[in-house]
């Protein structure tokens, strides 16, 4: 059978998937999930000209020949901490306390900070002054934040397909969103194969190993933003496949590893073919070669290759991008940069993921292989924090050459 090459697997798997449905939350539950619509300000921001200084706000003009050996006294008629509105219009000759953030009274046109004033050093509660001395001069609008000045209402502020951060949430609270139009999560059920598979609390015995692809590949479903079906492990019997696959009901996508490639005991792929629909693919890829596509029921399934590190790069190369398309995420190529090879490396002609450590020397991304390659040596992976990849059809790189870098948790 020939082999497909990456990007027409990818091409042909993310033709199965769409965006999923929208659904509205409350935003403090909104870190991490992905904005399903365009957010425009519905107001201006800052909401109503204020101070950003605690000071006193007067009229710039009172002031312009103040300085430390000639002061300029003004009348203090307003008290104004932030959340209070002034109740005086300033008049030329009159100053009003204000604190950091609290409303511009009407008349002022300038704010000196309480720093170039008599009133500097004051404990919390003194007492308003009935006069201060000003011993700087202030320029029209001197710290003032003005309404609309940092955005103006109809404004877009973050576009949809964003996936939230924190100061993505400060920012919607800030516009005074409580409600955020999201996509709904990706269901995924998640599912190991093997006989020989334990989990992690499970005492050991003759032949067996733990199951480490349910850890890995639930915690980056779990990071890509998906909610997990968890299947369990099933047994190296099609009725064990079967009874595991039955309870993918609602899943958006069932994941599964092992059991696709070419052993006497690779059922996966039997079960899909009889009841589903299989595009079983071997792909011009190292590690994962195997890679079963197709749907279970018509639940769209990905089989991902077995050994750990096969698993791990096939998640990152095929599972990630459909979870960003069900997601509407807008960012497709994440932490990919160009280095440097530090040695010289070998490659067999298929698409390579290697395991590396990128880095910095005299201002040059050097990228040095952590060690073995194999598709089970997951401490390689461990060690390292990006894969470089090396394309289809290339053998041999001399040290110094060039090559794409995938940064690792990017
Ligand atoms: P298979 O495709 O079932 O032949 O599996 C390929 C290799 O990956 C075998 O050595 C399996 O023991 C190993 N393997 C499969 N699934 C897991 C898993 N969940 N955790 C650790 N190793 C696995
Ligand atoms: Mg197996």
């Amino acid at each position: 059978m020939s082999l497909l090459s990456v990007s027409d697997a990818l091409k042909r798997i993310l033709a199965s998937f769409q965006i999923l449905e929208k659904t509205t939350i409350f935003l403090d539950k909104s870190v991490g999930r992905v904005l399903a619509e365009d957010i425009l300000a519905g107001t201006d921001l800052p909401l109503f000209d204020n101070s950003s200084m605690d000071g006193f706000a007067l009229c710039a003009a009172d002031v312009t020949q103040a300085g430390s050996s000639t002061p300029i006294s003004l009348e203090v008629v307003d008290d104004i901490p932030a959340g209070k509105m002034p109740t005086k219009k300033i008049q030329p000759g009159q100053a009003a306390r204000i604190m950091t953030g609290a409303p511009l009274p009407p008349g002022a046109d300038a704010v000196v900070p309480v720093e170039e004033t008599d009133f500097n050093q004051r404990a919390p509660g003194t007492p308003l002054p009935e006069k201060v001395a000003i011993f700087k001069a202030a320029k029209l609008g001197a710290n003032i934040r003005k309404r609309g000045s940092d955005i103006r209402r109809g404004e877009s502020i973050l576009p949809h397909g964003q996936r939230l951060r924190a100061q993505d949430l400060g920012m919607l609270a800030m516009l005074g969103v409580a409600q955020v139009p999201v996509t709904r999560k990706p269901r995924v059920a998640l599912l190991s194969s093997g006989d020989e598979l334990l989990s992690v609390d499970e005492p050991l015995s003759d032949g067996k190993i733990y199951d480490v692809n349910s850890y890995t590949l639930r915690a980056m479903l779990n990071a890509a933003g998906c909610e997990i079906i968890p299947l369990g492990v099933a047994a190296d019997t099609p009725e064990s496949v079967r009874a595991a696959l039955e309870k993918a009901k609602d899943a958006d996508l069932i994941l599964s590893s092992a059991g696709v490639s070419m052993g006497s005991f690779d059922y996966i792929r039997a079960v899909i073919e009889k009841d589903g629909a299989l595009s079983f693919w071997r792909i011009n890829m190292r590690p994962g070669k195997p890679l079963t596509f197709g749907a279970y029921k018509n639940i769209p399934f990905i089989g991902l290759a077995g050994n750990p590190v096969s698993a791990f790069v096939g998640f990152m190369v095929f599972v990630r991008p459909v979870v960003k398309k069900m997601l509407g995420r807008r960012t497709q190529a994440q932490g990919h940069m160009r280095v440097r090879l530090a040695e010289p490396l070998q490659s067999d002609g298929r698409e390579s993921y290697l395991r590396a450590i990128i880095h910095r020397e005299n201002g040059q991304l050097n990228a040095q292989l952590t060690g073995h390659q194999g598709s089970g040596n997951l401490f390689s992976m461990v060690q390292a924090n990006a894969l470089l990849i090396i394309p289809a059809g290339v053998k041999s790189l001399n040290k110094g050459a060039e090559v794409e870098a995938w940064l690792l948790n990017s």
